[in-house]
């Protein structure tokens, strides 16, 4: 078992302090241990950071851009390695795995784009002998803070944008699943990013409370679960600091009368199970408008649930790895024990599922909720593991009604061949992301990704063109050259045309 370490000023550290367990979930078995950083640590990463910003920050956009060009080569060269090290501590298949990490680099090739998204705007004679223009600067020491489930897109969404924008970048990524993400980063140290400019630190709540309250940490980036979401938001804008804390979700899918049903049943079978249920837009709820949609749904969706291929994720072909953790399997078996005393019809049991050759992995076969109400527990509250809970109501109207009642407005699609229905859905729904017969509609790179009310809190999305603005601040400058013979007279009026 080996002690993973901290990549800082460009070197791997080891710290011998208080550690955390990493687990192959498909075995049971504890593979690493990860330290969990102290503040002298997490304030030597800000030193190094602090150090290597002034050479960074005035290194040409397109210098900084060669650097993610050589990345992005690296990261395709190392697909299967790190596809197998995001399966074997995170359990989801070697496909998904795959799959991430290339939505990762449209990431990567986004940021290669530096000196066209850097560009700033000029106007030429606002007044006499006046030229004007913005200039988007870099805010210095910024932190990015990452969930287990995408171990290597969500950090990707973060640093090379805010990278190549000119800033020095101090990752804390999951205690749960760090060596991809470890690895990655020394992909891009190999690909020439100066020391200091991007440090990796691993660790729990001390690491995160020492970057929150380091003043030199001017943003803060933030995926993960709700309540932490709002705490480091509040902890960190009361600091002064600029904070994008994306949180959880709960993605209803609605299923029209006039839904292509067999299309609709594939999305939701990839969307409510495919990587055992743990994505923030993994869709977790199907809303049936009228009962005859509900139960045909339900006979098409059972045999496919029953059939759903599971094991190891690091086994080619399956649909369906492990949860994370134990724990995170017991949580999402209380709350399937919870829907059956609510009164929920539980089709499809997922529970007890015993995987040969691997019986102490935290396996959970797939689950299905009829007759799932809005007072139930399993529909309020974020599940994150392979649970589809089914409501039916009456009409389009009444669906939106529920999902906009929801605290969470991350993702939601809709399946129909009306156009006016979905264009009605388009405009009134208030879900940041959503889908027209499309499950996941997880933004291309070139868009930004964010939820609405508490599936995000801060003002700008992440990655895309919102990227950009967090990372950067906006300096306007207004420059005048007088012609030399002329004579400038005092002016008391506020300047004007
Ligand atoms: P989590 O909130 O437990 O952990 C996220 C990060 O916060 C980790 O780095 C963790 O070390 C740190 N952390 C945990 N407890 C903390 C505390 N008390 N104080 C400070 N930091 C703490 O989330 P998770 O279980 O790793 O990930 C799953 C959650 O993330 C789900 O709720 C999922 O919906 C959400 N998520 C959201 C998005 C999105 O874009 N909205 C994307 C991916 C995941």
């Amino acid at each position: 078992m080996s002690l993973i370490q901290h990549l800082i000023n460009g070197q791997l550290v080891t710290e011998n302090g208080r550690t955390a367990d990493v687990y192959n979930p498909s075995t049971g078995q504890v593979i690493h241990q990860v330290p969990l950083a102290s503040r002298e640590t997490i304030q030597s990463a800000i030193d190094s950071a602090k150090a290597a910003f002034p050479t960074w920050r005035n290194t040409p956009p397109a210098k900084r851009a060669q650097v993610m060009f050589r990345f992005k080569q690296l990261l395709e060269q190392n697909e299967a390695r790190i596809s197998q090290l995001i399966s074997e501590e995170h359990g989801k298949t070697l496909e998904d795995a795959a799959g991430e990490l290339k939505r990762g680099i449209e990431n990567v090739e986004y940021a290669c784009s530096a000196p066209e998204i850097l560009k700033g705007e000029y106007s030429r004679n606002v007044g006499p002998n006046i030229d004007a223009w913005s200039d988007f600067q870099p805010l210095g020491v910024v932190a990015g803070i990452t969930p287990f489930n995408f171990p290597a897109m969500v950090p990707l969404w973060m640093y090379p944008l805010a990278i190549v924008c000119g800033n020095c970048f101090i990752l804390k990524p999951s205690e749960r699943d760090p060596s991809s993400t470890l690895l990655i980063a020394q992909l891009l140290q190999e690909a020439g990013l100066p020391k200091g400019v991007l440090s990796v630190v691993h660790g729990d709540k001390g690491a995160v409370d020492a970057l929150i309250e380091a003043p030199e940490v001017k943003a803060l980036s933030f995926v993960g679960s709700t309540p932490i979401a709002e705490y480091i938001y509040s902890e960190a804008t009361k600091r002064g600091k600029r904070v994008q804390a994306l949180g959880g979700a709960k993605n209803h899918a609605v299923l029209m009368p006039d839904a292509d049903l067999d299309n609709a049943v594939s999305a939701l079978m990839g969307a409510a199970y495919g990587s055992c249920g743990e994505r923030c837009m993994a869709i977790s709820v199907a809303v049936c408008v009228g009962d005859q949609v509900a139960d045909a749904l339900i006979a098409k969706l059972v045999p496919q649930v029953k059939a759903l291929k599971i094991g190891a994720g690091t086994t080619c072909g399956l649909d369906m790895g492990p949860l994370v953790t134990g724990q995170a399997r017991d949580k999402v078996s209380g709350y399937i024990e919870e829907g059956v005393s609510s009164g929920a019809e539980l089709v499809v049991d997922g529970r007890g599922l015993s995987i040969a050759g691997h019986e102490d992995g935290f396996f959970l076969g797939g689950s299905l909720f009829d007759r799932v109400t809005p007072e139930m527990r399993i529909y309020k509250e974020e599940i994150f593991g392979p649970v589809l809970c089914v409501v039916r109501v009456s009409s389009l109207e009444a669906a939106m009604q529920l999902i906009n009642d929801h605290e969470y407005g991350n993702g939601t699609c809709i399946f129909t061949r009306d156009g006016e229905a979905a264009r009605l859905f388009c405009d009134e729904i208030e879900v940041g992301m959503v889908g027209v017969n499309v499950p996941l509609p997880v933004p291309v790179a070139y868009h930004s990704f964010g939820g609405w009310k508490r599936s995000l809190f801060g003002d700008l999305h992440a990655y895309g063109p919102d990227g950009v603005r967090f990372y950067t601040r906006r300096k306007a400058i207004t420059q005048r050259w007088p012609q030399r013979a002329s004579h400038e007279a005092s002016q008391f009026a506020f300047p004007s045309l």
